[in-house]
């Protein structure tokens, strides 16, 4: 870690944090298959270095969303399993077959044009967004299982599984039932898999055959109640210019901060081009020279002003944006409560041009 020089803008990618929260979900649901979501480029964390993280800790699935991310990881040298299922209508989803890639179908429509894939039926059973309805779900199972396609399971996703007690769960969990009935009265054999981050740690009566885990695995944790999980990604940045202004001075565009004493000032070049929500302005700290302190005035697209009192600081040092809060800093949970969001959004949102991304634990 002794580069030489600090970094502009970079989020550090801690693959043993990944390799811990993938045994610790692995061992939750255990005897069965782990499937690691790597959509979004892992929630911005990189898809390749961490699928191969999550294989190497126990996961023997790895999830994404469209085919291209599916194609990726094979591109990459990744045999492992994978399930991808929401393309368009339209592409091209033969690639998938000669790339050894399973199919989420949701419709008869998705069926056509389709040979020799390996899919999973998806059962709606209360998001009313990707996957079958109930009165259509008899047709697809038959349209399935008569086609040149092989049925390897069903499936579905939960929609409040991260507020335990609602009743939603248990609903979504009988109409799942009712679709596994349907589909071996038609004659299949299918696996079952139904289970987010979140059931998988608290409902291990909806596991299956398979859990799926994705924020869990970037050591962010669903569920109001504690687990070891630890946080994978650390924002960071450098102080490039300080300065001490006098009381009565203001800060940033719109001068919307005054000093009300002489002051220390240190400018951090980041901002919301570099994932900094504008609406942070004002109301978030930063973890420097050893304790938070916080941003004054206006977020800007490349720059950032913080308050730092008398204390010496000097271009160079350190800042942490957010990380995993062990020091006290910041945590991607704190942003998404601060700017009205989902910490999935914070780190999801850190894919940016001008952000470094820089992996610790890549070789054990
Ligand atoms: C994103 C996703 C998951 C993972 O959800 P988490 O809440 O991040 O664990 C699982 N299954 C499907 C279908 C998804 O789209």
């Amino acid at each position: 870690m002794a580069d030489a020089l600090p970094p502009r803008a970079e989020v550090v990618i801690d693959l043993d944090r990944v390799r811990h929260n993938v045994a610790l979900l692995a061992a939750r649901a255990p005897g069965i298959d782990a499937m690691a979501v790597v959509k979004a480029d892992a929630y911005g964390h990189g898809a390749v270095p961490v699928a191969r993280a999550a294989l190497s800790a126990g996961a023997t699935w790895l999830g994404s969303c469209s085919l291209g991310e599916a194609l990726a990881l094979r591109s990459a040298g990744i045999t492992a399993p994978i399930l991808s299922w929401l393309d368009v209508a339209g592409a091209d989803l033969g690639a998938a077959v000669d790339a050894g890639v399973d199919l989420g179908v949701s419709s008869v429509d998705q069926l056509r044009g389709l040979f020799g894939a390996r899919v999973h039926l998806k059962i709606d059973t209360g998001l009313s967004r990707n996957g079958c309805p109930p009165e259509l779900w008899p047709e697809l199972v038959r349209a399935a299982l008569d086609s040149d396609n092989e049925v390897y399971a069903i499936w579905s996703h939960l929609a409040c599984a991260d507020e335990p007690g609602r009743e939603s769960v248990d609903r979504q969990a009988k109409r799942f039932a009712a679709a596994y009935e349907v589909a071996v009265a038609a004659g299949a054999r299918p696996r079952r898999h139904l289970a987010n981050s979140a059931a998988t740690l608290n409902r291990p009566d909806l596991h299956f055959d398979m859990v799926r885990f994705g924020i869990a695995m970037y050591g962010l944790n669903p569920l109001p109640q504690p687990e070891d999980l630890r946080p994978v990604m650390t924002f960071r940045s450098s102080v490039a210019l300080t300065k001490r202004i006098p009381a009565g001075e203001s800060v940033s565009y719109g001068q919307t901060w005054t000093a009300g004493r002489d002051t220390n000032l240190a400018l951090v070049p980041v901002g919301y081009g570099d994932g900094v929500p504008r609406s942070l302005s004002d109301r978030m700290d930063v973890w420097l020279a050893g304790k938070r302190r916080p941003i004054r005035g206006r977020v800007c697209m490349d720059q950032i002003v913080v308050d730092c009192g008398d204390d010496p600081v000097f271009p160079g040092a350190e800042v942490i944006l957010f990380g995993s809060g062990e020091r006290g800093e910041p945590t991607a949970r704190e942003w998404a409560d601060t700017t009205g969001t989902i910490d999935y959004e914070i780190v999801t949102g850190m894919c940016r041009p001008r952000v470094v991304r820089r992996y610790l634990g890549a070789d054990s």
